[in-house]
């Protein structure tokens, strides 16, 4: 080798940068010396800072994100430096980015996208900041003040000011403060009498909220059983993965608050995830009645509200943070605790760009942080549940409800049966219709589940409640109308749809749909004395709507309040009396496998919104299938009972969580392009599969949401024992592949959206 180039390969200090956008890889860059020193630069470098870099031929500058610092033996000639930093603080400490790239290689994505995910954009944009140029004396004139020749009375005045100043001001502020115009300050900066430095300030503050102080409620027995053994995994310094299992009304919410009393009390922070912030008012105002800084993170907030509480996080000035899914990914400074409510609730589930899912993000997080992890649910998810059969999490049981009161009884209603049915062309029952005369004269409320939501077809046989399944997957098939056959979403396999019910022949066969808005007309009809308030995403597009309606329902100004999903969830109203289910079926026969866990978990948490006061409560769900397992479970209250099969089915089909499974979705416009190219993509995955052992590929077929906003959609499943092997498979058949122009493909690792 040539002594000049040994000359060049020397120890410096290197940056490993990660473009925010485009290129993928990690880069290296040369850092200048003055971006270490903190007398020579402001702004430092350190990893999960952002900085400018030269990339690309033509050395465009180019926002990266600084993921390791260090020194290495290089030929520094080769490298290129790193411009500017940008932040001010670290975004991201070094187990967030520990956290990141776990993500990118769980979940098959590019790093900086998993990043710009993380970040959010208020943060990244820096709003609700501004650059300002501040004024002072530098420490060499101000030695030498007496010296100083000013050219004007003015110019010694402002000099006088500033020298005499506790703290820097801008221009403007010091041309105020002395009455006179901006240029004899800006001559003394000419003359280098004075200086000026950019900084960034804040341009307001948060409001603050504040609520009304709420002592700690006294723990039954259990409660402070669960809570001790919340605690000891705190004190115990250890990742703690712990199912806090309580049924609807047994007071789960007091156990977090105590718990995170006990972290804050260390002088650690905790994070609380609740499913959607609007549908959780309750859950948000009683942490903030027990914790001075509880930073609520919701969607609704603007980027300038984001990036202060992000920062007011990083400070560590917050004791508590509660927030949907991304709330995760908050920024405490010492995170002692991390629990999610409702754990089993699908919105954990990042369903666009990076698919992640909260729960496991959070379970990274707390093996990192070396932290509890609680998930909380009265229905937990088979995921989690599974997890505490394994023995990998702890299971904390709360079996009964706070202050002696008994579970809701529940009776399910057959539908089938014509001499109960609906007395007309209605949704209504005769017995629920009694059932709700009954509660509203004793001056009870009552609250009505119809989740009807976007395309729910099913065949179905309303003589015998029967069906029609495919032979395959044992998953109900769907009917589309304009080919008229009946088709498998997993599998694609077809048939005729049946003339009659293939169970007792009769001819009655159909599909049906009866959504919120008829169901809301038919109660107004049937009682036009009482008040009746629909909830559901279209009448509640409003911001605040949600909360406004329920606070009218607490007063009750509303006796009937009827809804989707919505109003199933963690409402605490003691004074409703009777929950209805119109009609339990409508998850139960999508052709998703888990449509018996989502039906199980909404009768049962439907039914838990009622009797959590003294009149006691009842739950009628109406149902083509009082039979089925999901059903008949949720109205016996009774989860083990679902668990305990569900998790046979699912074992007996390699379904999650006794199997992993990894789903594409090939995407386009022109349908048969699409089709091949999903084709083509599978024989990629088959071919990359051919040495794993274990390893099903199913497909292409049709999604189940065949067109989706104008393009057709084609899905590949890809089932084994474990993740690893398909994570594998993926990543070497995405490797040099490149979607054809107007095909998309998607890769969901743990899907939760099978359709
Ligand atoms: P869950 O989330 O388990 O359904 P909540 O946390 O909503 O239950 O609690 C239900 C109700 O019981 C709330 O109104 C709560 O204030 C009350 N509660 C909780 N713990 C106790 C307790 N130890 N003593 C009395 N009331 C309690
Ligand atoms: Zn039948
Ligand atoms: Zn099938």
């Amino acid at each position: 080798m040539a002594d000049a180039a040994n000359l060049a390969v020397a120890q410096r200090l290197v940056a490993t940068v990660v473009m925010g956008e485009g290129a993928t890889g990690e880069y290296d860059y040369l850092v200048p010396e003055y971006l270490c020193d903190e007398a020579r630069s402001e702004r430092l470098l350190e990893p999960g800072r952002r900085v400018l870099v030269p990339f690309g031929r033509a050395n465009r500058k180019v926002v990266g994100y600084c993921v390791a610092l260090g020194t290495k033996v290089i030929d520094a000639a080769r490298l290129k430096q790193v411009v500017e930093v940008i932040d001010g603080v670290s975004l991201l400490s070094p187990a967030m980015l520990r956290l990141t790239r776990w993500m990118a290689d769980y979940y098959l994505c590019k790093w900086s996208d998993v990043l710009e995910t993380v970040v959010p954009s208020g943060v990244r944009q820096l709003a609700g900041t501004r650059q300002v140029a501040l004024l002072h004396v530098p420490d060499d004139i101000r030695q030498t003040l007496s010296q100083q020749k000013f050219r004007s009375k003015q110019q010694e005045h402002a000099f006088a000011h500033l020298a005499a100043s506790t703290r820097s001001l801008t221009i403007a502020q010091l041309a105020t403060a002395v009455g006179c115009t901006a240029a004899p300050i800006k001559q003394l900066l000419k003359q280098g009498l004075i200086e000026s430095r950019t900084k960034r300030v804040d341009s307001g503050e948060l409001e603050s909220i504040t609520a009304e102080r709420e002592q700690p409620l006294e723990l039954n027995a259990d409660q402070q059983r669960a809570l001790e053994g919340i605690i000891e995994g705190i004190e115990s310094n250890e990742a703690r993965g712990m199912v806090l299992f309580g049924v609807t009304g047994s007071g789960k919410t007091e156990v977090y608050l105590q718990a995170i009393e006990r972290v804050v009390a260390f002088g650690r922070q905790a994070i609380v995830l609740v499913p959607e912030i609007s549908l959780t008012p309750q859950t948000v105002r009683r942490f903030r009645a027990r914790f001075d800084n509880v930073a609520v993170l919701h969607s609704h907030q603007t980027a300038v509200e984001r990036h202060r509480h992000w920062q007011r996080i990083s400070r560590g000035e917050v004791q508590v943070v509660v927030g949907a899914r991304s709330a995760v990914f908050a920024p405490t400074p010492h995170l002692g605790l991390i629990v999610i409510d409702e754990e089993h609730e699908s919105s954990f589930k990042q369903d666009t760009k990076i698919r992640y899912h909260a729960r496991d993000v959070a379970w990274q997080r707390a093996l990192a942080e070396r932290i509890p992890l609680v998930l909380g649910s009265a229905t937990p998810s088979l995921e989690s549940w599974q997890k505490t059969l394994e023995g990998e999490f702890t299971c904390l049981k709360l079996p009964s409800r706070v202050s002696h009161r008994p579970m809701p009884d529940v009776a399910t209603i057959d539908l089938r049966d014509p001499s109960i049915s609906r007395g007309g062309r209605g949704a209504i029952s005769r017995p629920l219709h009694q059932a709700m005369v009954a509660a509203l004269r004793d001056e009870g409320q009552v609250i009505l589940l119809l989740n009807r939501r976007g395309f729910a077809t099913h065949i179905q046989c309303p003589a015998c409640g029967a069906v029609v399944e495919c032979e395959n997957c044992k998953l109900s098939l769907t009917f589309h109308r304009h080919e008229s056959v009946l088709r498998c979403h997993y599998c694609d396999h077809q048939e005729p749809p049946p003339a009659q019910c293939p169970q007792c022949k009769s001819e009655a066969i159909r599909y049906g749909g009866m959504g919120t808005q008829k169901l809301e007309a038919e109660v107004r009809a049937r009682f036009p004395q009482h008040v009746c308030t629909r909830m559901d995403t279209d009448s509640m597009r409003t911001r605040g709507s949600h909360q406004k309606v329920l606070d009218a329902f607490r007063r009750h100004e509303i006796d009937i309040l009827l809804g989707t999903q919505m109003i199933a969830k963690g409402l605490d109203f003691p004074n409703v009396t009777l929950v209805g289910v119109i009609n339990a079926d409508t998850a139960l026969n999508l052709p998703d496998f888990r449509a018996g866990e989502r039906t199980f978990q909404l009768v049962a948490q439907v039914a838990g919104r009622t009797g959590r006061g003294d009149k006691g409560g009842r739950v009628m769900v109406q149902t083509l299938s009082p039979e089925h397992p999901a059903i008949c479970a949720a109205a016996r209250h009774d989860f083990e009972m679902f668990a305990r099969q569900e998790l046979a089915d699912r074992r007996e089909l390699g379904y999650p969580p006794l199997g992993a499974m990894i789903r594409v979705v090939v995407r386009g416009e022109q349908e048969e392009i699409a089709r091949a190219v999903a084709e083509e993509f599978a024989q990629r995955l088959r071919k990359h599969a051919i040495a794993a052992a274990g390893v099903r590929i199913i497909g292409p077929g049709v999604a189940a949401i065949s067109r989706l906003r104008q393009q057709f959609r084609f899905q590949i499943q890809l089932q084994a024992p474990a993740i690893g092997p398909l994570q594998e498979i993926v990543l070497g058949a995405t490797t040099k592949w490149k979607n054809p122009e107007g095909v998309f493909l998607t890769v969901d690792v743990d899907p939760w959206d099978m359709m």
